[in-house]
């Protein structure tokens, strides 16, 4: 809300100020420059209108004020630490120097001494307002940094290094609570032809399609990852193998059932095009001391065995450093068919 005030130029102010004759010359002159004012007659009311989540981004406050004064309520205020910045303007007439240092001290921006200068106090502002949207842009920037960080741009999915990050933090968990997690990786099957064939728009549309068919498959625990160029990894947090090899026939179907739609682009005609993947899982069992590198060994392994053996299919391949008792026979087993 204060970030749409800012966008569109309106600037909303609070003034908290206990002298009536103040507040409304204050009131007055804010409002002929603009701004959409709102008033306090005290410092307490003045911190129930701050704490609110659509606060205003800025504050005239007065220094002395019942029952909360100015730099009490800006100390409460930055307390809060909250992604919303406020920009705060002590109002007083003391002048002494320590007053102000004390002021500033307490986590104002800025102050001005009453009675004003209305020149000054505009200027003042406007400066305010340069921090305020200042502080926006940095925290669009930030948001974009961490989507860039954690996402995959041209799928949306989870990039490499945080689906690793969330498998490192799962297998700890894991290990905790003594549950089992299912790792598979998925392969699209002759995807480079896709490529030579349709040209690279028409595969990174089959890599974004073939994306969100998986995406939309698993369930709302398990986490998918683009893991490489046209390799995805799924964590099956609770999965034994069985599960595993489970799920990932599920995504395989997912992907496999029904061809995609590409469009052709200007004029040319829609194309349905058959995709399927092949998939390698594997499963971490509480007690193994394998690794993370060494899970993603043994489901790439699995997942060569499946092209191997003709693709569109999913194999096993069992952790042989897990406890016995969660040692099974299927390893390398082909799930389909
Ligand atoms: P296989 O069934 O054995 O997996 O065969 P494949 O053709 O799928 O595998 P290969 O590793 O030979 O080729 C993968 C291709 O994926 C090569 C690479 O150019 C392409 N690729 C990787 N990343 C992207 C991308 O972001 N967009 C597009 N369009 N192609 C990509
Ligand atoms: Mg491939
Ligand atoms: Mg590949």
């Amino acid at each position: 809300m204060a970030l749409a005030h800012l966008m569109t130029g309106i600037q909303r102010v609070l003034i908290a100020d206990d002298s009536i004759v103040s507040r409304h010359l204050l009131e007055a002159t804010l409002r002929r420059w603009g701004y959409e004012v709102s008033v306090a007659c005290d410092g307490a009311e003045a911190w129930a209108a701050l704490e609110r989540d659509d606060a205003p981004s800025m504050v005239i406050l007065d220094w002395v004020m019942p029952i909360m004064t100015g730099p009490e309520v800006c100390t409460r205020l930055r307390s809060l630490a909250r992604e919303q910045y406020t920009y705060i303007l002590l109002l007083t007439s003391k002048n002494l120097k320590e007053d102000l240092i004390a002021g500033m001290n307490s986590g104002a921006d800025d102050y001005i001494i009453k009675p004003f200068d209305q020149q000054e106090l505009q200027v003042r502002l406007e400066a305010g307002k340069r921090i305020l949207q200042l502080h926006e842009a940095l925290l669009d920037a930030q948001k974009k940094l961490f989507k860039q960080a954690t996402y995959d741009e041209l799928t949306g999915l989870f990039n490499r290094s945080r689906i690793l990050e969330i498998l490192r933090s799962e297998l700890a968990r894991a290990a905790r609570e003594q549950t089992p997690v299912g790792v598979v990786l998925a392969d699209i099957d002759r995807f480079k032809l896709v490529n030579d064939t349709f040209g690279h728009d028409a595969g990174d549309v089959t890599l974004q399609q073939t994306a969100l068919r998986m995406q939309s498959s698993i369930r709302s625990y398990d986490a998918i990852g683009r893991y490489g160029g046209e390799e995805f990894l799924v964590l099956m947090p609770g999965c034994d193998l069985g599960c595993a090899a489970q799920q990932a026939e599920r995504l395989r179907l997912a992907v496999s059932r029904e061809p995609l739609t590409l469009s052709g682009g200007s004029g040319s005609p829609e194309l349905l095009l058959a995709v399927s993947a092949s998939f390698g899982a594997t499963t971490y069992y509480p007690g193994s001391p394998i690794s993370v590198e060494g899970l993603i060994k043994l489901a790439d392994e699995a997942l060569y065995e499946a092209k191997r053996l003709g693709r569109n299919r999913v194999v096993t391949r069992q952790d042989q450093s897990a406890p016995a008792e969660f040692q099974h026979n299927c390893d390398a087993e082909p799930v389909t068919r």
